[in-house]
């Protein structure tokens, strides 16, 4: 069996470093802060508002909650990002989306101060990244860079610099948040970056392209669309995806829990079981990326903070 690369581990390294940074300015008089902002109720992000609350309180920070109703105007969801941007308490300022539909993203995302964007959703901040010196990278991709790096040095015993360069690395998925940056962060690193979409797969072409990855990220949310049919002998395999299925019996029906209701677990794109011996080394899920994904967004939090009061 390959390398089962322990996120969880990574996640706890990265908080430890975190307090620590956190010590260092609170000795100088200053909190870090996250402010995050959903409208309306969308479960999914309202899942994600409650933890980032609870990492804020893990770490001694300070965290603010701006949730307005779901019939507030885009104007009015603008005045409330002014007031953050013009909080010297707030470090960091995070859109949970998705909005209401009268509710434009660019509109919102545009008006967030480039220096408290701490998930790199400003045009200004993307740009940053597309020429190769982001300030913020993303907090998912660069979870997926942080997670190689570290096994880079652990496993194959060269910086991350030489495992990079000239490496074969397929990206499936090219949204904004995931797929597009992951394969600038690995650009920027000189590695032979292509880039596979629902399009690819359409022609019929994604095996052609993953079949050649030495290092293969998915990120699509689409259950087992990665098996061994797909993935090179010894490849490394970063699973970026994350969905909620139905656990089934051996004749493939749906198991009941003591509700009567299908009864469901968390897996990620690639079919973890059926890889897991071909791969030289692949990441879990659950316990996977996500793991490492908050912990990269408290440290551009950090690094927010430490710009605003002259550190950097
Ligand atoms: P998205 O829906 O915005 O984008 C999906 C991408 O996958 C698109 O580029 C699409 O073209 C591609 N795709 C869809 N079906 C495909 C197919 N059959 N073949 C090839 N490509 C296909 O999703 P997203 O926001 O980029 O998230 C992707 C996955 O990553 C989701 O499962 C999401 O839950 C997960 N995610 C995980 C974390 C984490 O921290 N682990 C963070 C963000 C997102």
């Amino acid at each position: 069996m390959g390398i089962v690369i322990d996120c969880v581990a990574i996640g706890e390294e990265l908080m430890k470093e975190i307090l620590e940074e956190t010590e260092a300015l609170k000795a100088k008089g200053i909190v870090p802060g996250i402010a995050t902002l959903l409208v309306g109720d969308d479960f999914g992000a309202k899942m994600y508002r409650g933890q980032v609350e609870k990492f804020c309180q893990e770490a001694g920070w300070n965290y603010f909650n701006e949730n307005p109703p779901a019939d507030i105007t885009e104007a009015e969801v603008i005045e409330i990002v002014k007031k953050l941007n013009a909080n010297p308490e707030v470090s960091g300022i995070l859109p949970l989306r998705p909005f209401p539909e009268h509710i434009s993203d660019s509109a919102v995302i545009n008006s967030i101060d480039v220096n408290k964007d701490i998930d790199c959703f400003h045009p200004f901040n993307m740009g940053k990244l597309a020429l190769g010196e982001p300030t913020f990278p993303p907090a998912t991709p660069s979870a997926v860079i942080e997670i190689l790096d570290r096994y880079a040095r652990q496993y194959e015993n060269v910086e991350p610099k030489d495992f990079y360069e000239g490496a074969e690395v397929v990206v499936v998925g090219h949204s904004n948040i995931v797929g597009k940056p992951v394969a600038f962060l690995m650009l920027n690193r000189n590695a032979t970056t292509t880039v596979c979409h629902v399009f690819t797969s359409m022609k019929g072409n994604l095996e052609k392209h993953t079949k050649g990855a030495d290092v293969l990220v998915v990120a699509a949310g689409k259950p087992d669309l990665i098996g061994p049919d797909q993935v090179k002998e010894g490849a490394i395999v970063v699973d970026v995806g994350i969905n909620r299925v139905k656990v089934l019996d051996e004749n493939g029906n749906p198991v009941l829990n003591e509700k009567g209701k299908p009864m469901t677990k968390t897996v990620g794109d690639v079919s973890f079981d059926k890889v897991k011996d071909m791969v030289k080394a692949i990441t879990p899920v659950p316990g996977g990326v996500g793991a490492v994904t908050n912990r990269m967004l408290m440290k551009n939090a950090l690094r927010a903070c430490k710009i605003q009061h002259g550190l950097e």
